[in-house]
């Protein structure tokens, strides 16, 4: 498995540089800016609120969302291969099927983010608290099919720290209801390496 890295030489243009005099006209051609292969600036900003500041994040919170979005990659990696083909394979032997070749190649699965940076504005609407990693763009909740997906996405991450022997922030299961997500971050240091399952 390969390492956390952060291209830091890479320079975002004056336009994401300058959030403040960005106006909301603009944030359809942000939110196609990739942040890393599979992860975009629109589904790490996304957010059903509309707000004036149309949660765009500042300079700063953009390479956050970048060394986040690094882990995000890695687990989306590894999720794709250790559990997609067992798990497709599960699948189709409860529902009767023979070959596992007479169902084509295997798609992989996308990691879906359901919300990640938040201006104090919309963390206010989201009722978040004041010093959520949001706000700096150093988290996100990824959603889960359920709570065995919940843990082996854990799984993943504690072992992507361990290999790569950098930390995370918070590594938290959240369970509502029906709804289960893991609330995800990273710092650029001070990582606390926080681990909760919260059920309510
Ligand atoms: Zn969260």
């Amino acid at each position: 498995m390969g390492t956390v890295s952060i291209n830091k030489k890479e320079k975002l243009t004056e336009h994401l540089a300058s959030p403040s005099v960005a106006s909301l006209s603009h944030s359809s051609e942000l939110n196609g800016v990739r942040l890393t292969p599979h992860f975009t600036l629109g589904e790490m900003t996304k957010t059903k609120y509309k707000t004036k500041d149309g949660n765009i994040p500042s300079h700063v919170a953009i390479e956050n969302l970048k060394r986040l979005c690094g882990w995000l990659e890695m687990l989306r990696s590894e999720y794709n291969k250790r559990y997609v083909a067992l798990l497709a394979s599960l699948r189709w032997q409860a529902s009767g099927a023979r070959a596992r070749q007479a169902q084509g190649p295997l798609e992989e699965e996308p990691i879906i983010i359901n919300s990640g940076y938040r201006s104090w504005e919309v963390n206010k609407r989201v009722g978040g608290s004041s010093t959520s990693n949001h706000l700096v763009g150093c988290a996100a909740d990824i959603k889960c099919y359920g709570k065995e997906q919940a843990l082996r996405y854990a799984v993943i991450l504690l072992d992507i720290a361990d290999e790569s022997r950098e930390d995370f922030d918070e590594l938290i299961i959240e369970v509502r209801g029906s709804r289960v997500w893991i609330h995800f971050a990273v710092r650029p240091k001070g990582n606390r390496r926080k681990v909760i399952f919260t059920i309510k």
